[in-house]
């Protein structure tokens, strides 16, 4: 019989992935497949996390932006691989076309089921559910070990991904990072599902039906003044729509690193989601037996920390499409700013070109053996704005984990400066060219 300490975790593996989203198990199965001993560790029960809480409703970034009848695909690879997968299994459907971008409807558990299907597959990697980051050890520009909270002795690594979207890797560690100031942050976004509706959601009376109703509800008093920028959305599953609310959030009192003001907030939409349940159930032919489906939880923030990487990517990297010589993958989605309760501001690239995302975005200024993935990654708070879409997470994420691999069989254990044009040049290989690029 194996004792506890017997199968409490290892403590050395070639590279440690904190965070479990998409980018995170991205990166893990990357490594993995390169044959490194990876440990992903994810502070929550689930992979998937802002695919799997009835959040998010559709996957974007995975299409360029085009006018063409057929979408074509931003990156190959993991992000292909992703987008088959959910359609083969009907965990998502389309594309479906909105304006001049195309995205994947998707069903948020069955996402998280692919993700662990995936991660399951692969030999060499670990995956920690429930396992919070605690502490980093880091010693002259090189990150030596991790604790987290579930397990007291040092993990150690040669290489370590931070996909944890609040950058708490390179937070602990003690890397640069950026914030975004108050009156630019994103504002957070309550979404929910609705089910037992009798009604159709990309049928424009009953949208316009629907758009009356609130603005009633909200003169009249029955409803919160918030909905006034209530927006419904298809769903992919039947007799369900989705609702998405920029939330007012405390005025000048947001932060999306407070864990008191998450909590204030989600309290405020179990609230604001039961009034309006109430509401429609009176009001609208069609929701009268409707009824709330699942909250998500502190996964309602857009952006909080940025690692300053060896790149920064601005708003006109974006705008303009740039080319890099050190290009892993590409960005192929509009700048989306929630700055204000008004609702989205959208700025598409000119000539609608993808925008090279360069390995030095991924690589910490501060640490060799600290790469970036998601919505962390190198960038400001603009350009942010374009990157931080899913299907750019699952290609970035992917990278990252492909450049850990380099980074591990490196002699130097580190990609040198300058040295990132062909370090990138293999990486790109195995994102772009499975696709027509
Ligand atoms: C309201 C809202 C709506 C959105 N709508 C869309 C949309 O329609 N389409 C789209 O493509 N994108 C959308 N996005 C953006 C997208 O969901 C995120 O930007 C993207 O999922 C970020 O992926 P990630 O892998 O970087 O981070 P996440 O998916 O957030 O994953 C972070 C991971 O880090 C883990 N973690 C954090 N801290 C720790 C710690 N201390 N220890 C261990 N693990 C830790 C978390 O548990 C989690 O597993 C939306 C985002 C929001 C908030």
């Amino acid at each position: 019989m194996q004792t506890q300490e017997q199968i409490s975790p290892k403590s050395n593996y070639d590279a440690v992935i904190v965070g479990g989203g998409s980018a995170g198990v991205a990166a893990a199965i990357a490594c993995a497949r390169e044959g490194l001993e990876t440990l992903l560790l994810v502070r929550g029960s689930e992979l998937g996390v802002n695919l799997s809480q009835d959040l998010v409703h559709s996957i974007s970034g995975l299409y360029l932006i085009s006018n063409d009848v057929v979408p074509h695909p931003a990156n190959g690879g993991l992000a292909l691989e992703f987008t088959e997968r959910l359609l083969k299994t009907e965990a998502a459907m389309g594309p479906v076309r909105m304006n001049r971008v195309d995205v994947l409807l998707q069903q948020p558990r069955l996402f998280s089921l692919q993700c662990s299907r995936l991660c399951g597959k692969e030999k060499t990697l670990t995956v920690m559910l429930d396992s919070t980051l605690r502490a980093v050890w880091t010693d002259a520009g090189v990150i030596e070990s991790v604790e987290i909270d579930a397990h007291p002795e040092p993990i150690r690594a040669a290489v370590f991904v931070d996909a944890s979207c609040d950058a708490i890797l390179s937070y602990l560690a003690g890397a640069d990072y950026e914030e975004t100031e108050l009156r630019e942050l994103q504002r957070p976004t309550y979404i929910f599902s609705i089910g037992g509706v009798a009604m159709d959601a990309n049928d424009e009376p009953s949208r316009l039906l629907f758009s009356r109703k609130i603005v009633e509800g909200i003169s009249n008093g029955s409803l919160d003044p918030q909905f006034a920028v209530a927006v419904m959305r298809p769903s992919c599953l039947p007799e369900e729509v989705r609702l998405n609310i920029d939330l007012e959030s405390e005025g000048d009192h947001y932060s999306p690193l407070n864990p008191e003001c998450l909590t204030r907030l989600q309290i405020q939409c179990c609230q604001l989601a039961s009034q309006l349940e109430t509401y429609l159930r009176a009001t609208i032919p069609g929701f009268e037996n409707c009824l709330v489906k699942g909250s998500p939880g502190q996964t309602m923030a857009r952006d909080s920390r940025r690692v300053e990487g060896r790149y920064r990517l601005t708003e006109k990297d974006i705008l303009d499409g740039v080319e890099f010589e050190d290009a892993v993958c590409r960005s192929a989605w509009p700048i989306e700013l929630r700055d204000t309760v008004r609702g989205q501001k959208s700025h598409a690239p000119k000539k609608s070109k993808p925008c090279d995302i360069p390995l030095r975005a991924l690589i910490s200024k501060d640490f060799d053996n600290l790469l970036m993935a998601g919505r962390c990654i190198s960038a400001s708070h603009r350009a942010q704005g374009a990157l931080r879409v899913i299907g750019t997470c699952l290609a970035v994420g992917q990278a990252a984990g492909l450049a850990a691999a380099t980074i591990k069989r490196s002699p130097t254990g580190k990609i040198l400066p300058g040295d990132e044009g062909v370090a990138a040049a293999p990486i790109r290989e195995k994102i772009l060219s499975d696709i027509n690029r």
